[in-house]
């Protein structure tokens, strides 16, 4: 039986391309982004409704905590430093010269290294590659000829690496090597049909189970890792773009969303496209990695 559960609106952000999700337990914040309009959203739940906004000062598409304090950033030029006073410095470059590419989605493995893609800011098939930043700051360059590498998760034995490249319509699975670092054996582990949206963003639960964003179809499901479907968190906005577990216990599924590409009139249908949604969850999730650099 597949289980429905029903969110509500926790911040109105009107976000234009919510997105990047990540719960920090040091402070028991919930840090997201509007990717095009490069900010960097924090909300804690404590404090009631009340959030509050850092500018990156370019588009932002990705935020992990940091070992040494503050979080790293995958922004359009590469990766960057934001520190808890909220000052932005850049660490690395990635295709920072290709003024039609931009960081997008990324995390961080149990090794302190963090993943991210780069995707064309028009979606051009092929663009994109997934880049692996080292402890060191040495940038790697993963896989090539992706259009929108979105979700990472890690299962918990870290052996296996689940990724999406949205325009590919589901889940990938890779045999992950941690101590090196390395991605192998690509096969399809879950099937999403176009016409059921687009998967976006993703977390892993404390049971193993995928919780994958549907840009366009209007929900959050959560699989098994074999593509089972389990759980069905619906919306009143159309475009979920990512979700992160945080709260008491990791028990609260925090959900991304995203007003771009909406007419006018969808606005109005959907007026809190944008938001910021959470959804209480029988299971609990896992905390993201940080980098250690
Ligand atoms: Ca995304």
């Amino acid at each position: 039986m597949v289980v429905e559960l029903q969110p509500d609106l926790v911040a109105d952000a009107q976000n234009q391309l919510g997105e990047g999700p990540v719960w920090d337990a040091r402070t028991d914040t919930l840090f997201w982004l509007d990717v095009l309009a490069g900010v960097v959203h924090r909300y804690a739940p404590a404090d009631g409704s009340r959030t509050t906004e850092i500018s990156v000062g370019q588009e932002v598409g990705a935020l992990v905590p940091r070992r040494s304090g503050g979080h790293v950033l995958a922004v359009r030029e590469g990766f960057a430093a934001l520190d808890e006073q909220g000052t932005v410095s850049m660490m690395v470059e990635v295709e920072a010269a290709d003024p039609a590419n931009r960081m997008n989605d990324g995390k961080c493995d149990r090794a302190g290294r963090f993943w991210a893609s780069t995707m064309a800011f028009d979606a051009s098939p092929g663009r994109g590659s997934l880049y692996r930043l080292a402890p060191d700051g040495d940038v790697s360059q993963v896989l090539t000829g992706l259009t929108i590498g979105n979700g990472l998760a890690w299962s918990a034995d870290d052996r296996t690496l689940f990724f999406i490249d949205t325009m590919s319509g589901g889940v990938d699975a890779f045999d992950f090597d941690l101590a090196a670092g390395t991605l192998d054996n690509r096969r399809r582990a879950v099937e999403i049909p176009e016409a059921e949206g687009l998967p976006d963003g993703m977390c892993i639960d404390a049971e193993g189970a995928l919780w994958v964003a549907l840009y366009g179809g209007g929900a959050v499901r959560r699989y098994s890792p074999d593509g089972e479907l389990l759980a069905v968190v619906p919306l009143p906005v159309p475009n979920p773009t990512c979700c992160t577990f945080g709260g008491p216990e990791l028990r609260e599924l925090y959900i991304t969303t995203a007003w771009a590409g909406m007419s006018d009139v969808e606005r109005a249908e959907s007026p809190q496209a944008g938001g910021l949604f959470r959804v209480r969850t029988q299971v609990a999730g896992v905390l993201p990695y940080e980098f250690v650099g």
